[in-house]
Formats: C-alpha cells, sequence, structure tokens
C-alpha cells in the first residue's frame, strides 16, 4: 500500500510518500509560498533532488503540482496518483470531539472547523489541504490524524484550569495539548527499545524543537502535558515564552500595550529570542554562549531549568519512571544542552554519560545515561509522518 502524508499550512503544503510494506519513503518535500508568484517546489526521491519555482495559485494547483512532479517519468516514483491508497493529514485541533485518528467525511470536515475557534491559524489550513487533496487525489482513502489526539486522555484534574467552571463549559478554556503525534510516536519506539509492553509503559518524553513540550506517560498513556489551551503555556520555546504569571499580560495592556501586541510577543518576540536578544536558534545560541554572551547562556539556562523543573513534577504524579525520552530538534541533536539535562537530573538517579550523548546523534536512538543509571535518559527521534502513514494504512486496511 502506498501512503500520501500531507501538513498542509496556509501557504504551505509539506508531503511525503511511503511505501508501507517496508515502512519506505519514496519521496518528500514541500511546496512553500502557496498562493503568491514565488511559490517553490521541493522534491527528494531516488532519482531526484528537485528545487524549482512554480505556479500554484492554491493548495488545489499545489497539489496538482505535486502529483504531475511524482508521475513524471523521468523524476517521479509512480505511474498514477490512483496508486496511493490512503491520504494521512496532520490535524492539529481536534478538540474534545476528536480523540483519533479517523476516516474524513463531510461530519469530521464540521468537527475541524467547530474546533477552528480554538486553533486559528491552523485548523483553517488544515481544511483547506483536506479539501484540495480530495479534489486532487479523489480515489484514495483521506484520514485525519489529530496532534491533540494523543493527550485526549489526560484526566480533567490536569486539564481543566481553575477559573470559573462557565469558561469551560461555555467557551471550551481548558488543556488540549499539541505534538501529540510525536510524543505517541517516541512512546511507542521508546517501549520497543526498552523492552516493555507499549501498555505498561510510564515515561516523560520530552519534545524539544522550535516548540516544546512535555508528556507524562502512564501505562503507554498521557495523564499531563505542559501545552494548554494553546501552544504557549509550559517550557521555555525558540520565541514562545512558556508558563508565567497570567496577569503579566494585563499587566502589560494596563501599560499601553494593545492586546495583539501582548500575543504577538509572547509568541513571536519570546523565549530563547526574547531572554538572550540574539537568536531562537539553540545552535546559534550556543555559538553566542561560546563568545561569552551572557545573555545567551541565561537564555539556555532557563531552557534547560524549566525542563528539568517540569521532570520533577511528574516524577511526582507517576507511579515510576522507565525513562525520560528527549526527542525533537534539539533534544535529537544539542549535546550541551542534553548534557545539561542529565546533569541536571542527578537528584533523580540520572548519571551522565558523555560518550553516548556525543554517540547518539543524527538519527540515532540511544540512552546518554550510562549503565546502572536509575534513571535512563534516552534520545529518540521522532518520525511525525510515519505515525501519521500507519494510522492511515491501519484505518484504509479497514482495522478500525
Ligand atoms: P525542530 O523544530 O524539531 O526542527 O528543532 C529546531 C531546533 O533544533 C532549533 O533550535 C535548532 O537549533 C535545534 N537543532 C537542530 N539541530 C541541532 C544541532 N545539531 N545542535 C543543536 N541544536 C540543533
Amino acid at each position: 500500500m502506498k501512503v500520501f502524508v500531507v501538513n498542509c499550512g496556509s501557504s504551505s503544503i509539506k508531503y511525503q510518500l511511503f511505501k508501507m510494506t517496508n515502512e519506505q519513503v519514496l519521496a518528500k518535500g514541500i511546496v512553500e509560498r502557496v498562493g503568491t508568484d514565488e511559490a517553490t517546489l521541493e522534491m527528494q526521491a531516488e532519482r531526484t533532488n528537485l528545487k524549482t519555482t512554480v505556479s500554484a495559485a492554491n493548495h488545489t494547483e499545489a497539489f496538482n503540482i505535486i502529483l504531475e512532479t511524482l508521475i513524471d517519468p523521468r523524476l517521479g516514483v509512480l505511474e498514477s496518483p490512483d496508486q496511493i491508497e490512503g491520504v494521512g493529514h496532520r490535524v492539529v485541533h481536534g478538540g474534545e470531539d476528536a480523540t483519533k485518528s479517523a476516516r474524513i467525511n463531510d461530519d469530521l470536515i464540521a468537527v475541524i472547523e467547530k474546533n477552528s475557534k480554538l486553533a486559528p491559524l491552523h485548523n483553517p489550513a488544515n481544511i483547506a489541504g483536506i479539501r484540495a487533496a480530495m479534489a486532487a487525489i479523489p480515489n484514495a482513502e483521506h484520514i485525519a490524524v489529530f496532534d491533540t489526539a494523543f493527550l485526549s486522555t489526560l484526566p480533567p484534574k490536569a486539564y481543566r484550569y481553575a477559573v470559573p467552571a462557565e469558561w469551560y463549559t461555555k467557551h471550551n478554556v481548558r488543556r488540549y495539548g499539541f505534538h501529540g503525534t510525536s510524543h505517541r510516536y517516541v512512546a511507542l519506539r521508546a517501549a520497543e527499545l526498552l523492552g516493555k509492553p507499549a501498555d505498561k509503559i510510564n515515561l516523560i518524553t520530552v519534545h524539544l524543537g522550535n516548540g516544546c513540550s512535555m508528556t507524562a506517560v502512564k501505562g503507554g498513556k498521557a495523564i499531563d502535558h505542559t501545552m494548554g489551551m494553546t501552544p504557549l503555556e509550559g517550557l521555555v520555546m525558540g520565541t514562545r515564552s512558556g508558563d508565567l504569571d497570567p496577569a503579566i499580560p494585563l499587566y502589560m495592556i494596563s501599560q499601553g500595550m494593545k492586546p495583539e501586541e501582548v500575543d504577538a510577543a509572547l509568541n513571536k518576540d519570546s523565549g530563547l529570542l526574547g531572554v538572550s536578544g540574539l537568536s531562537n536558534d539553540m545552535r546559534d545560541l550556543l555559538g553566542h554562549c561560546e563568545k561569552g554572551a551572557e545573555s545567551a547562556k541565561l537564555a539556555v539556562e532557563m531552557f534547560v531549568y524549566r525542563i528539568v523543573k517540569y521532570v520533577g513534577a511528574y516524577f511526582a504524579i507517576l507511579p515510576s519512571v522507565d525513562a525520560v525520552v528527549l526527542t525533537g530538534g534539539i533534544g535529537e541533536n544539542s549535546l550541551p544542552v542534553r548534557q545539561k539535562i542529565c546533569e541536571q537530573l542527578a537528584s533523580f538517579g540520572a548519571i551522565a554519560d558523555e560518550q553516548r550523548n556525543i554517540t547518539t546523534t543524527r538519527g540515532k536512538a540511544g540512552p546518554l545515561t550510562a549503565n546502572g543509571s536509575k534513571l535512563p535518559i534516552w534520545a529518540i527521534p521522532t518520525n511525525e509522518e510515519l505515525m501519521i502513514a500507519r494510522d492511515t494504512r491501519r484505518i484504509v486496511a479497514g482495522a478500525e
């Protein structure tokens, strides 16, 4: 079975084509700047490494260009789009209605539309992508995989905020969480690698990319998570503040800022960028640290401190912890950040192993702590696209 995985933003389509018999990626790429005069198409496949400007006035045109390239006899990997049996769509917000991956029909599109108020930047783009893909690949089954789904098992004490109950019942104010597909993927991989049944494993999964989040996993299910009603809550991120006193935005508004300016500042100008004043990118920031920039050092310290603090909190709510799992661009690659996390978790029995930290990068999974470490800390590369492809295959094959 061939499965096409798509992740639609408002002006981009990221895609991967999988051959599911061996989970091989046949082609992958991105169309960017959809709707402008400068749209570009990238595609990597066995015989192709393409980057070219294209004409893509909307998502439907962009899909048609991707499909034309996939079936191009010189460049492509398919004879016909009909070879695609399933299309897996990443959808950001399923709210309380969509708690697992599902076939897309009018009812499910209505659910995604209903939850657009909770993800106004993402869900409308996801819907545009779904409609365009359904038009371009009408013979395939289309499956939605929700970023929020893995986190739908949080109990009320974890997902409710201690605010007037009406905020929840009338306005849907609660913790939903994000990055769920990544947390689910690494939790399943950790169970395999640690040799434990997936429904028996207890983990703290830590996704550290430009966005950052943590999940407490008990018996394979999420029981708490750092992101909230929006992705702004929790850890310090590239440009997002993470946790802060909820009175601060109101205070800044009283000081003359407009609500939308505060929103932009907290989402786009805060986090590593805000504290350092230098960069939101961990690699750049570590370079600045080496040159002695105090603001960069503080930003990295705060980044690690917040993670370690949440590990402590999640230890308190889990019956035991089989491993802490680091993933995402920083978790998979950043030696200094990983080393600091391992060292600062010594009070939970972690024994940092510098050599293992050095060798476990660039797509490798493995422990960063020594044999005999009471708390194993692992790096496991995430693969959200593969998780979406597997769900799509399972549903198309009629397993649900
Ligand atoms: P992501 O959103 O998962 O692509 O992760 C982006 C973050 O990962 C950025 O802060 C990058 O600086 C960081 N990152 C990626 N590769 C490395 C690396 N080799 N060393 C340190 N940080 C990295």
